[in-house]
C-alpha cells in the first residue's frame, strides 16, 4: 500500500475492539457474548458491603463492558457511557462552577453551540467561541478564570481541523484548563486524542461509534484518575446513564468498527475526489484531499477522514432543496455516522438553532451540502449524486 502521509492504523485496535471487557470467564455462564443484565439493584453479602455493583444508576455490568472496551480503544484508562452525547457534554461541564470560563471552538456541533449559549451561561459560566484552528485568537481569550477548551475536530460541518498537541501546549502551565476534544466525527479508530495529550475525549455514540442509527448514546474518556474519579461522581449523581440495552447494542457495533470506518474511509474519499471535478461544485470541504487547506495538520493528527464532509455548490436554496429531494440512495435527513447514506443541508436543518449571525460568519449558507457517506456501493452513491444534480441544475 502506498504510505499516504496519514497517521498509519493502530496495531491491535480490531483485537481491542473485539476482547477488551468481553472476557467470557467474568459471567458466571461464561458467554461469550455480553448478557443484557437489566437489574437495578444487587443483593449484598452483608449491610453496606457489596461485590461490586450496589444500584443500576452508579454501576452495571453490560454498561462497565462496553466503558472498558470504550476506554481501550482511545488507549484511556477510564470510560464512561452516557445517555446521550449532550448527556456527555452536559456532565462534563458540570466539573465546571459558577464564575469559571469556557473557550469554545465556534464551529462545533449545534446542539452544544445551543447548549454553551442558552444553558451553561444561565448557570453563571462564561462562554466565548473563537476559531481554533488561530491559535492566537484562543491564547487571546485565556483568563484567570478559564477552566475548560471545548473543540470539536474536525469541525462540523466546515470540515476544520484544530491542531490537538499545540492546544494542549498552550494550556499548558495557564492553570487547570481541561481540553476536551469532541472525537465523534473520527472515532477512536481515526483519531485518538488523549495520545495528543487532550484531557478528555468525548462522544456522541450515537454516530460512527454505534453506527447503525439505532441508539442515541454518549460516552467519553479518560486517562487521569483524579478527573476520573470526578466524572464518575457526576456519572451517578447527575444520573444521565444509558440503558442496558443500548450498552448491549454499541458494545456489539465496536466489534466492526474497524471495518466500517475502513469503508467510510475510502468511499467518502472517492467521492470528494469526484465532486471536487463536478462543474456545479465550487469546494469540497474533506479533510482528506490534497487541497484541504490544513491536510498536513489531518496527516499528523490522524489515520484519514470519515464519511462525513460537505461541497458548496454554485446554486443558492432553490436547488439545494431540488437535489436533496431528487436523492435516491442517500436519504435526506439529519445524523451522520451510520452504515446508510444521508444528506442534509445544515442551514435549515442540523444548524438552525445557531443564531443567524454566527451561521453567516461560520459560512453555513443555503449552497452548503452536508454529507455522511454510508457503507452502500460507492458507485451507486456516485451515480445518485450525479442524478441529482441532472435534475437540480
Ligand atoms: C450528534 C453529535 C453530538 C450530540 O450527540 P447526541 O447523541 O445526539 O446527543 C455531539 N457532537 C457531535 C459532533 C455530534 O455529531
Amino acid at each position: 500500500m502506498e504510505d499516504s502521509g496519514f497517521l498509519k492504523p493502530t496495531p491491535g485496535f480490531a483485537t481491542a475492539a473485539i476482547h477488551v471487557g468481553q472476557d467470557p470467564s467474568k459471567w458466571n455462564s461464561s458467554a461469550v457474548v455480553p448478557p443484557i443484565v437489566t437489574a437495578t439493584t444487587y443483593k449484598q453479602p452483608a449491610p453496606a458491603e457489596h461485590t461490586g455493583f450496589e444500584y443500576g444508576r452508579s454501576g452495571n455490568p453490560t454498561r462497565n463492558t462496553l466503558e472498558e472496551c470504550m476506554a481501550a480503544l482511545d488507549a484511556g484508562k477510564h470510560g464512561f457511557a452516557f445517555a446521550s452525547g449532550l448527556g456527555a457534554t452536559t456532565t462534563i461541564l458540570s466539573l465546571l462552577s459558577r464564575g469559571d470560563h469556557i473557550i469554545s471552538m465556534d464551529d462545533v456541533y449545534g446542539g452544544t453551540n445551543r447548549l454553551l449559549r442558552e444553558v451553561t451561561t444561565r448557570m453563571g459560566i462564561e462562554v466565548t467561541f473563537v476559531d481554533f484552528t488561530v491559535l492566537e485568537n484562543v491564547e487571546k481569550e485565556i483568563k484567570a478564570n478559564t477552566k475548560m477548551c471545548w473543540i470539536e475536530t474536525p469541525t462540523n460541518p466546515n470540515l476544520k481541523v484544530v491542531d490537538i498537541a499545540a492546544t494542549v501546549k498552550l494550556t499548558k502551565g495557564r492553570g487547570d484548563i481541561i481540553v476536551v476534544v469532541d472525537n465523534t466525527f473520527l472515532t477512536s479508530y481515526l483519531q485518538r486524542p488523549l495520545d495528543f495529550g487532550a484531557d478528555i475525549v468525548v462522544y456522541s455514540l450515537t454516530k460512527y461509534m454505534n453506527g447503525h442509527s439505532d441508539v442515541i448514546m454518549g460516552g467519553a474518556v479518560v486517562n487521569d484518575d483524579a478527573l476520573a474519579a470526578r466524572l464518575r461522581f457526576l456519572q451517578n449523581a447527575m444520573g444521565v446513564v444509558p440503558s442496558p440495552f443500548d450498552c448491549y447494542l454499541v458494545n456489539r457495533s465496536l466489534k466492526t468498527l474497524a471495518l466500517r470506518m475502513e469503508r467510510h474511509k475510502t468511499s467518502a474519499l472517492a467521492i470528494a475526489n469526484w465532486l471536487e471535478k463536478h462543474p456545479k461544485v465550487v469546494e469540497v470541504k474533506h479533510p482528506g484531499l490534497p487541497s484541504h487547506k490544513q491536510i498536513e495538520l489531518s496527516k499528523r493528527q490522524t489515520k484519514g477522514h470519515s464519511g462525513v464532509f460537505s461541497f458548496i455548490h454554485s446554486g443558492g436554496l432553490k436547488e439545494s432543496r431540488k437535489f436533496l429531494s431528487n436523492l435516491k440512495v442517500f436519504t435526506l435527513a439529519e445524523s451522520l455516522g451510520g452504515y446508510e447514506s444521508l444528506a442534509e443541508l445544515p442551514s435549515i436543518m442540523t444548524h438552525a438553532s445557531v443564531p443567524d449571525k454566527q451561521r453567516e460568519e461560520l459560512g453555513i449558507t443555503h449552497s452548503l451540502i452536508r454529507l455522511s457517506v454510508g457503507l452502500e456501493d460507492v458507485e451507486d452513491l456516485i451515480k445518485d449524486l450525479d442524478d441529482a444534480f441532472k435534475a437540480s441544475f
